[in-house]
């Protein structure tokens, strides 16, 4: 790599942080040093509380290494903070914190040093890098980010370290070895950034695993929109949508007329998610959903929806909605402390010990682990639990078996905003959910308990709302 020599600023600087990313996702990298405006969302308490967590976890484990030297290096100061982490390296410290290391357009800040008996520029002795994770394993993002620290300190060893090390939130140490794959990785990661950075590649934004991470997300997705782009189908994972993009076919349009056997031979996808690709592109060109198979609906009255909401493996809240005869009826079960989990269990069997026919949906079988737990662990109303068990439905699955939708997925969150259902909470999702949760236990504020029930009911009353649209939709043609 022939990268451009001298200081170069934060912004367009490469960090470990944003390296990791951009190993998965390159058009992030595009974005933050080219387009500063892009649009962003504002972080969510659930990834507040982590960012919080994560932050006393390594400060935390660095205040541990009480005898290393410290530079507390800062960006902003990051000639005297490369000079302290060069000096305390030449009088051979054990142990270095926070020092600051740079190579052309790279600049990282690794939280420990630690020496090691190999001989080096610098005498008899050498470094390796030590990382600091609040997490309980190691992934492809982490094991770059240590090979990046090793990148950094070649120049000053005259070699690059064959090793690092992991700090794991159990407080554990792994050693990390650097292997042929990692190395070449690195580099072919290093060599895509370059090419942004000199505008010679303008990286397509495709859906992956981290959007749901990404503060950039609103940007991505009004693209996404407004191109009507593959990565909106469901099933749609990044790797097929890029050989997808590779023959230039972006958009539902272009997929729409293909045959399912084409699809499956660019993407290597069954031919089933081949055929569901090309109807969910019809679909979204359409703006209509398509029935694959003529469902039967529920004809009988009561019909039930449950979901719950679960915090460190224990159900908090249990939300039922009863449909009937005679309209809608909502019922919660909150447990104010973790210990009220068997009493709310007992409550909710008992209300459902008549009705013993009546159909119970839940969103996934999420619910059905959880019933079959409580079951072994409480036990209390038979009539209840055999009700409750017996008749659950998993209206998920219903709903893809039976239509294609134009819809992003099949999460509950994916379908109901398709027919018009919205939240009552801002940023209304699961994580959050259990964010607000913790923060009832510590703070007991009334208004954040609101705030899970009414969440917790919007879920339930968005599987009524799906099921009431689409009972109105039955007069479309099968396919
Ligand atoms: S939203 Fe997704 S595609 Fe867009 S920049 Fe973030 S990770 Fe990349």
């Amino acid at each position: 790599l022939n990268l451009r020599k001298g200081s170069i600023e934060l912004e367009t600087a490469i960090t470990p942080a944003k390296f990791s990313k951009a190993s998965i996702c390159l058009h992030s990298f595009f974005l933050e040093t080219k387009l500063s405006s892009s649009r962003r969302r504002e972080e969510t308490d659930a990834e507040s509380l982590v960012r919080k967590d994560y932050a006393l976890f390594q400060q935390d484990t660095l205040n541990a290494f009480d005898a290393a030297y410290p530079i507390d290096a800062s960006y902003k100061e990051e000639e005297k903070s490369i000079k302290r982490t060069h000096d305390a390296m030449l009088a051979s410290e054990n142990q270095i914190l926070q020092g600051m290391l740079t190579r052309d357009f790279l600049k990282a800040i690794p939280p420990l040093l630690q020496k090691i008996k190999l001989p080096s520029l610098l005498g008899a002795y050498s470094y390796i890098p030590v990382e600091i994770k609040y997490k309980s394993s190691i992934h492809l993002g982490d094991r770059l980010q240590l090979f990046f620290y090793a990148y950094l300190l070649e120049p000053i060893l005259g070699y690059r370290p064959k090793q690092g090390k992991m700090i794991l939130s159990s407080g554990e140490e792994t050693e990390v070895f650097f292997d042929a794959k990692l190395e070449h990785r690195f580099f072919d990661v290093l060599l895509q950034m370059k090419k942004v950075i000199e505008d010679n590649l303008t990286p397509e934004p495709v859906m992956c695993s981290a959007c749901s991470r990404c503060l950039l997300f609103p940007h991505c997705s009004s693209y996404w929109d407004e191109s009507q782009h593959i990565s909106l189908l469901s099933g749609m994972s990044a790797h097929m949508a890029k050989k997808l993009i590779d023959l230039e076919i972006k958009s539902c349009s272009d997929l729409a007329s293909m045959k399912p056997e084409e699809v499956q031979g660019i993407t290597g996808a069954s031919l089933d998610h081949s055929l569901r690709f090309v109807l969910g592109a019809q679909a979204r060109n359409q703006n209509q959903p398509i029935v694959l198979k003529k469902p039967e609906f529920e004809k009988n009255f009561p019909i039930y929806f449950y979901d719950i909401e679960t915090y460190d493996e224990r159900v908090f809240c249990h939300g039922l909605i009863k449909w009937d005869e005679k309209g809608v009826s909502e019922k919660y079960f909150f447990c104010s402390q973790l210990d009220e989990e068997e009493e709310k269990w007992h409550a909710l069997l008992e209300c459902l010990e008549e009705d013993e026919n009546a159909v119970v949906y839940c969103w996934t079988l999420y619910e059905k682990t959880y019933i079959e737990l409580l079951w072994k662990k409480y036990r209390g109303s038979e009539k209840g639990y055999r009700n409750l068990s017996r008749n659950l439905k998993d209206q998920c699955a219903f709903v893809k078996n039976h239509f294609v939708l134009p819809c992003r997925g099949y999460s509950i969150k994916a379908v109901a905003p398709y027919f018009n259902f919205a939240w009552q909470s801002k940023n209304a999702n699961g994580m959050n959910c259990i964010a607000w949760y913790r923060m009832w236990l510590e703070e007991g504020d009334l208004e954040i308990k609101d705030k899970i029930i009414e969440y917790n009911l919007d879920d339930v009353r968005a599987m009524l709302h799906i099921d009431q649209n689409l009972r109105k939709l039955t007069p479309l043609k099968e396919r």
